[in-house]
């Protein structure tokens, strides 16, 4: 497979861009190579710019769940763009996503659309602390949260992957009020309360991990999890920012039954499109302005091109789900099967929903401890030879891959084809 064009823009960005990249992940420092750039992309498909093909199982990292380039949001996102780009005043556009969300999610009373799953994350727990009167929160080990400066403490995604422990330039005022738990450990979570029992505004938690690779919560752990908030009156944030209308149309919270105060919501609300939201109890987000003294705004925010996007992509995820959801998981789960029959006891092989992640490790993974003894140079083998053959992975051990509904009968076979024809 010829990779010059990528190369020679990988150079040309490198002088523009720090690491020539716009987010830290796609330079493929982890897996040793230099990152592939894109051209276009259809259905399951990526496009390259040495005109080299791949099935793509990263999907933008979680929006595409209908594949890329739907042709029915592509053309409501044509119109809208007729209509006017921004505004900077409300639309009914606006409304009807908020119906959406408020309909599908079931914790969710009231929302406010932000532009990134950073701000939705960094602003509920904001209003998390209003609500509270209180500063410390608490976030696990290995979670990723966006780039906010009390979130990157112990974060996960790229984080993890360019092996930094924490970042520069976040002042330790910031992030003394963040306090670190082990996911699926309630015990940690518990100890810290006693540690802090009326101090605590927020225990915050990706419902399922999947910014360490995928950790799916053990039985009874989201429901400890919210036992303590209440017990110490904190709130519950579930971060759903990936698995909001991922592991079904009311994401994480309705498959797992648990109900969180506040919820973020990213990747996929926006369908493609820069857009996020965080939402929750009415009287939670009341203290938002202009209703409450949360102060909270954005330029762009709610913009209605994105909206667009957001509305089409939920509408067909609510009229097809019945379709889609069972038909992405069963797709996981038949990439699983053939990842574990062709390495044996030498994987493990994590999944919830059309979540998934391939752990070089003899041993379970259920936590960030047991994440970090999993092999990380056998995924970058892993990873190139997939690439080298038509398979876009996660450029990273600690990512997750993402399914569609685009990825029917041919492009499964050809992936298991090619994971199982791997020389091991
Ligand atoms: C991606 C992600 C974020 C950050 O969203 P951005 O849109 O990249 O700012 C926050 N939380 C989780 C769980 C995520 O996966």
């Amino acid at each position: 497979m010829e990779h010059k064009k990528s190369d020679e823009l990988f150079e040309r960005s490198k002088r523009l861009m720090p690491g020539g990249v716009n987010s830290p992940v796609r330079a493929f420092g982890a897996v040793n190579r230099n990152p592939v750039f894109i051209e276009s992309a259809k259905g399951a498909y990526l496009y390259d710019a040495d005109g080299n093909r791949y099935i793509d199982y990263v999907c933008s990292w979680g929006p595409g769940i209908l594949g890329h380039a739907d042709e029915r949001v592509v053309e409501a996102v044509k119109r809208a763009c007729e209509q006017g780009l921004t505004f900077g005043a409300p639309t009914e556009k606006e409304a009807v996503l908020a119906e959406l969300i408020i309909e599908l999610v079931p914790s969710v009373e009231k929302v406010r659309l932000v532009n990134s799953g950073t701000e939705a994350v960094m602003s509920a727990v904001r209003v998390a602390r209003a609500y509270t009167g209180r500063d410390k929160i608490i976030k696990f080990r290995g979670c990723y949260h966006g780039h906010s400066d009390g979130l990157l403490v112990k974060a996960g995604s790229g984080v993890l992957t360019q092996s930094m422990p924490d970042s520069l330039g976040v002042p330790a005022d910031y992030a003394k009020h963040t306090l670190v738990a082990e996911y699926n450990d309630a015990a940690s979570v518990e100890a810290l309360f006693g540690e802090y029992p009326d101090e605590i505004a927020a225990i915050l938690a990706e419902p399922v991990a999947a910014n360490m690779g995928v950790v799916p919560p053990e039985d009874g752990f989201l429901q400890k999890l919210r036992e303590l908030a209440d017990r110490y009156g904190a709130l519950l944030i579930f971060d759903e920012v990936i698995t909001g209308f991922r592991l079904g149309l009311g994401g994480a919270q309705e498959s797992y039954g648990v109900m969180p105060d506040l919820t973020t919501l990213g990747k996929i609300v926006g369908g493609g499109m820069p857009l996020a939201a965080y939402g929750g109890k009415k009287e939670c987000m009341d203290l938002v302005a202009p209703s409450g003294g949360v102060y909270q705004a954005g330029t762009l925010s709610g913009n209605p091109v994105a909206v667009t996007a957001g509305i089409e992509t939920l509408r067909i995820l609510e009229e097809e789900g019945r379709a889609i959801y069972p038909a992405i998981d069963a797709a996981a789960q038949r990439i699983a099967e053939s990842v574990r029959r062709t390495f044996g006891n030498r994987v493990q092989v994590n999944r919830a929903g059309s979540l998934m992640s391939v752990f070089f490790t003899e041993h379970p993974v259920t936590d960030h401890a047991s994440v970090m003894r999993s092999d990380a140079g056998q995924y970058a083998v892993y990873f190139q030879y997939m690439l080298e053959h038509g398979i876009y992975l996660a450029p990273s051990q600690y990512e997750a891959a993402f399914l569609s509904y685009a990825h029917g009968e041919a492009e499964l076979a050809e992936t298991c084809r090619v994971i199982e024809n791997m020389p091991r």
